[in-house]
This record gives structure tokens, C-alpha cells and sequence, in this order.
């Protein structure tokens, strides 16, 4: 926060104010290396005990495989920065996969470590840097820094902005109406809303802790405009589900949603990124139908899955457009 060419109380509105701004008069801070010991002010040795494993606390890796998809603490951390950068180099290509959905490669996976601080942003940046001198600067690497970036502009908007974010009505002058049906809001919970692309997201989230960024937009549009439910029910949702929860990227990135930016077709996004193995993964009750089907089962009788609430007009092209691609 020292750091920052603002004071709190003037943290731009957009984060492109903040971004070219900061990362021009900014310099990052190094990180401090890792001290050879603890010096501690006590005569008495201390027992620090043995860290419990998942076994200790009742839990089998079959049972919860799922949830354990990411082991936690600051080795697996930088592991996992490792892996996604050196090892695999899967960072070269991050620009161009980042919207997808499916598996561990086509995002770095680094939110739940960074919101447990086990991995730092600058930890993040000096990595990001020493890549760009041994093995490629591109747009993925530029773009990555760019979502850290952006990670930090909502902690101190957040701070600028303060209670108003958590409020319905939000920090914008904006008005939006809300019908908060309680059935609906069960609907999306449960990745029930007949929507696939919906469901799939709302499905993993439910079982292992995380969505991709691409499911959240969607995820949030869907409840805020399509549903029209208080977008900070869906917040807290979130809240009590991610295992990356963040206080400010959270209800920050839910109130760009609901007063930010523009509407997010579901139907038509599943069928720009190419979702159908993803749906597939997550919604074994359709998982026999064909690439065009499985984006829109409605029109098809042979499943179990469910019917959405409605069809809405303003999808009619995104719908043809799938039939005549798939
Ligand atoms: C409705 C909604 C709720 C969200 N809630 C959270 C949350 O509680 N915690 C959280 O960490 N992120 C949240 N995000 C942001 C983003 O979806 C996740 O950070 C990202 O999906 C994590 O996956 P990754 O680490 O593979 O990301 P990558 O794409 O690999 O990005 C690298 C890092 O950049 C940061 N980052 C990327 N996108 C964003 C963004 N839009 N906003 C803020 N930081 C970003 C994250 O720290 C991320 O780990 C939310 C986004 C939306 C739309």
C-alpha cells in the first residue's frame, strides 16, 4: 500500500487508470529470503508438533479425491508455480486458454495459495520475470502480471469503496430489479438450472471448492440478470464455497458483474469455448448427447437432465448458431 502512486482515497475507478499509472511508477519490492533460523525469545525448547494429514482427520483421499484436487501449504505452492512455469511451460501459452474451463492447464491454479498466503504476488512477479529472461516473453506473461495486477486494484478499491460493497444497491448509481425467488436461487446452488453451462460450474463448485474464471462471469451474470436475484446472495454463496475465497476479488469481481459490464449469454459462451467435454464431465446425464445437443438438451428428449425455467428470446441466435456449427 506504501508503494502505490494513491493514497486509498483516490484509487481510480478503473482499473486502467490504476494499472498504467502503477505499473509505471512502481517498483516491485524484492521478496526476503527464507531466514537460516528463528531467533525467539524463550529458554524453553518448543514442541511444534506433527502437522495432521488427511487420514488424521477422518478423511479417505477416495472419498474426498475430488475436494483434494490441490494439496495445500507453501511447498505444494511453489510446486505448483514451478510446474505450471518451468516444467511445463504452460505459461507461453496462458493468453490464449485462460477462458477455458476443463483441467489443470489453462490457468495457473494459483488463487487458493495466494488466498491462503502460501505464494506471494511478488513471489508471483519475480517468477513471471525470470521466465521472460530464460524461456519467452509474450502476452501470456504480460498477461499474467496483469491479472495480479488486477488482484491487488480490487484489494485497495475495496478499501476506497468500503461497506457500500457489500450492499445490494452497491457503490454504483446504478438501479437494478430484483424478484429473488427462492426456488431459482436453490436452482443455481445446486447446478440445476437446465442450463449446461451453468450446471457444470455450479457443480464443480460444489464439489471441489473452485470454477474458473469463466464459469464465475457466467456463473454471476446468469443468477444477477437472467434469474434476477440479489447478486450478493450469489456472493455469499461463493463466499461459503471457494477455496479461494478473497475477500475484495470476490465481491469486488461479483459487483462488476451485476453494475460493470455487459449482460454474459450462457448459451452462446459454451459454444465459443467449446465447452462440451467440460459439460460432459459434470453433468453425467447428458453425457451421451452429441456436441450439439449437449448444448442445448431442451431440445431433445432422451435424458433424465432437467428443464430450464424458460428459453429466452435474446438467446435464439446464439442457439442457431449452435446447430449450425455443431
Ligand atoms: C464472480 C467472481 C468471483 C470471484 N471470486 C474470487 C475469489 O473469491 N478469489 C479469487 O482469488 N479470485 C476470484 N475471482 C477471480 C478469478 O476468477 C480467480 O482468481 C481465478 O479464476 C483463479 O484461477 P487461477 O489462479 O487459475 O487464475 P489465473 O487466470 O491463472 O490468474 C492468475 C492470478 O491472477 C489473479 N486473478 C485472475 N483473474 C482475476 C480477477 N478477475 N480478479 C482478481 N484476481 C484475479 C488471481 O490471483 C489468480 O490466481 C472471481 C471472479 C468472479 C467473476
Amino acid at each position: 500500500m506504501n508503494d502505490i502512486p494513491y493514497s486509498i482515497d483516490k484509487i481510480p475507478l478503473t482499473s486502467k487508470a490504476y494499472r498504467i499509472n502503477t505499473t509505471k511508477n512502481t517498483e516491485v519490492r524484492k521478496t526476503i529470503p527464507t531466514p537460516d533460523y528463528i531467533k525467539i525469545d524463550t529458554n524453553e525448547s518448543i514442541d511444534w508438533g506433527e502437522l495432521p494429514n488427511l487420514e488424521d482427520l477422518g478423511f479417505t483421499s477416495e472419498k474426498n479425491f475430488e475436494r483434494t484436487f490441490m494439496l495445500g501449504g507453501e511447498t505444494e505452492a511453489l510446486k505448483r508455480l514451478n510446474s505450471y512455469l518451468f516444467e511445463t511451460q504452460q505459461l507461453t501459452s496462458y493468453r490464449w486458454t485462460r477462458n477455458r474451463s476443463l483441467g489443470m492447464d489453462y490457468s495457473s491454479k494459483f488463487s487458493p495459495y495466494m488466498a491462503l498466503g502460501c505464494l506471494s504476488p511478488r513471489t508471483i512477479y519475480e517468477a513471471v520475470k525470470q521466465y521472460e529472461n530464460i524461456i519467452k516473453k509474450n502476452q501470456s506473461t504480460w498477461w499474467m502480471i496483469f491479472e495480479v495486477v488486477w488482484r491487488d486494484y480490487f484489494t485497495f478499491k475495496l478499501m476506497r469503496m468500503q461497506n457500500a460493497v457489500y450492499q445490494t444497491e452497491g457503490y454504483s448509481k446504478k438501479k437494478l430489479e430484483f424478484e429473488n425467488d427462492n426456488k431459482l436461487f436453490k436452482r443455481w446452488c445446486n447446478g440445476t438450472t437446465g442450463i449446461p453451462f451453468i450446471d457444470a460450474h455450479m457443480r464443480q463448485l460444489n464439489q471441489t471448492g473452485f470454477m474458473s474464471n469463466r464459469g464465475r462471469v457466467n456463473c454471476a451474470s446468469f443468477l444477477i440478470h437472467d434469474y434476477k436475484i440479489d447478486w450478493t446472495w450469489g456472493a455469499s454463496y461463493f463466499e461459503s464455497k471457494l477455496i479461494d475465497y478473497d475477500v475484495a476479488s470476490n465481491w469486488m469481481n461479483w459487483h462488476v458483474q451485476a453494475y460493470e459490464i455487459w449482460y454474459t449469454n450462457p448459451i452462446n459462451q459454451a459454444n465459443k469455448y467449446k465447452a462440451q467435454e467440460f459439460i460432459r464431465k459434470w453433468i453425467p446425464e447428458i453425457k451421451n448427447l452429441n456436441d450439439m445437443q449437449v448444448l442445448i438438451p431442451w431440445e431433445f428428449k432422451d435424458h433424465s437432465y432437467d428443464k430450464p425455467i424458460e428459453i429466452f428470446k435474446k438467446w435464439t441466435r446464439a442457439i442457431n448458431k449452435i446447430k449450425k456449427e455443431n
